[in-house]
């Protein structure tokens, strides 16, 4: 296995461990999944060290949703009412423009919660309102610009990371690592694990263009299909969050297309944006989203567990990224806290986590699949011609049926509640 060991004589050096590098849990990635688990573990008195690359949570669109199941369960917390102070806006559900006319599959307002809506709230805000949680208690200790390339392993288990700060490398040490860093996951890689990757048919751009004077304010995600493109268009108050999704690999022919062909390619999906478009001047106000959906069969060795996109990337069908990492979060404190406490984290532990976890992301994963067919042969008619097959639209008239997508997009396969400490 491709695993950094440092050597024994480094980890003795007082410069690289002191004391206060030494914790329960180190987890790896200030994400919504990391950033998560370390507020839930310190809450619970399990010692916690934080470790994130950037110097600050804001950086590129990475996805602004709060789904349900998240607002539930800082509603567990007591954060639910402090988050909606913060600015934001809510979606209800999508509207998709059809050759029949406008189809609003999934109304969460139906939903059994106190929050039956998306919330959309700068994922920047969200962090830094989750790190100020955390840092309210002593155990939770959070070091940014700390950039993970080793893992420390003794006798077969993983006892803790280095990483490189600006003032050189640290050490932690650690009962327990936890890799939350994302796509991209150095946890993953330095650990050896391989994800099975699936390949989505298509790519995002993502972009924002602005609120104009007669702009109506929409409480739903609004979808229009065509000539190769799907359009996404949220509603952020001060400004429309657009996702322009298109066959996959097509970028290049889309970029040398010229800024102008791309912005009549918007309007023709949606003319109510012919203004609005001219604001958009260079492809570096676009985010290049490469849409890829994978899972590690495995989560999991001796001293070290992934969770998030780290574990399994999730498709951006439905928004649940957020939502599925921090449910790891939820179950991993569920299942971990105890042992944490007892100073011995189990391979069976870090199994029991993966199994909770693993049958309702490989559901939703298969699901998204379906979806994202589906979506790309709609987006390659001519605007305005996709129509809904009449068998959906039956689903979606029939009252036992209709709220199952709404559930599943909201809650996930099954609800994720935190359990009281045993
Ligand atoms: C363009 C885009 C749009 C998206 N839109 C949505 C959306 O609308 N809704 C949704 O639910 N999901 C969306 N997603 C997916 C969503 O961002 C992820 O699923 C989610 O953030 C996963 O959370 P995480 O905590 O597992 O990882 P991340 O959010 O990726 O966090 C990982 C963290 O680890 C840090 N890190 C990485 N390497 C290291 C290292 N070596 N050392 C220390 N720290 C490290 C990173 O800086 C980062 O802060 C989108 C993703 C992208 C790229």
């Amino acid at each position: 296995m491709a695993t950094a060991t440092i050597p024994d004589e480094k980890l003795a050096h007082p410069d690289l461990i002191d004391p206060a590098q030494e914790t329960s849990c180190c987890i790896v990635g200030g994400g919504p999944g990391g950033m998560m688990l370390a507020l839930l573990l310190a809450r619970r008195g399990v010692r916690v060290t934080l470790l994130e690359a950037h110097k600050d949570f804001n950086r590129d669109f990475r996805g602004d949703t709060v789904h349900p199941a998240i607002l539930e369960i800082l509603d567990q917390i007591g954060l639910a009412d402090a988050l909606h102070q913060l600015p934001h806006t809510k979606i209800y559900g999508p509207t998709f423009q059809t050759a029949d006319g406008s189809f609003s599959p999934i109304d969460f307002r139906r939903l059994k919660t106190r929050f039956p809506y998306i919330m959309l709230i700068p994922q920047t805000k969200f962090l830094d309102f989750l790190a100020r949680e955390g840092k309210k208690y002593p155990n939770f200790r959070l070091r940014m610009v700390a950039n993970v390339g080793e893992l420390i392993e003794e006798h077969g288990q993983v006892c803790g990371v280095r990483y490189q700060s600006t003032d050189g490398w640290h050490a932690v040490r650690a009962l327990l690592t936890v890799g939350a860093d994302g796509r991209f996951s150095k946890v993953r890689q330095l650990a050896g694990f391989e994800p099975i990757k699936t390949s989505p048919p298509m790519d995002i751009l993502w972009f924002e263009l602005p609120h104009l004077p007669g702009d109506e304010h929409s409480e739903r995600v609004m979808g229009g299909f065509g000539k190769g493109r799907l359009l996404a268009v949220f509603d952020r108050g001060d400004h429309w969050q657009i996702g322009y999704v298109f066959p996959k690999g097509q970028y290049q022919r889309l970029r040398a297309g010229g800024i102008d062909a791309f912005r009549k390619s918007i309007t023709e999906v949606e003319p109510r944006f012919t203004k609005h478009v001219e604001s958009l001047g260079e492809w570096n106000q676009c985010s290049l989203l490469s849409v890829e959906a994978n899972r590690c069969p495995v989560w999991y060795k001796p001293g070290l567990l992934l969770i998030g996109d780290a574990a399994h990337v999730m498709s951006p069908v439905g928004g649940v990224g957020i939502n599925y990492a921090v449910q790891d979060a939820v179950v991993a404190t569920n299942v971990l806290t105890r042992p944490l406490h007892q100073g011995k984290v189990r391979v069976e532990d870090l199994q029991k986590v993966q199994r909770q976890r693993e049958f309702p992301i490989r559901v939703v994963q298969a699901m998204q699949s379906a979806m994202q067919t589906r979506m790309i042969a709609g987006a390659l008619q001519a605007p305005g011609a996709f129509k809904v097959p009449w068998q959906m639209r039956v689903f979606f008239k029939i009252p036992l049926l209709r709220d199952i997508p709404a559930r599943l997009m909201a809650f996930g396969v099954k609800r994720v509640r935190l359990q009281p400490e045993a």
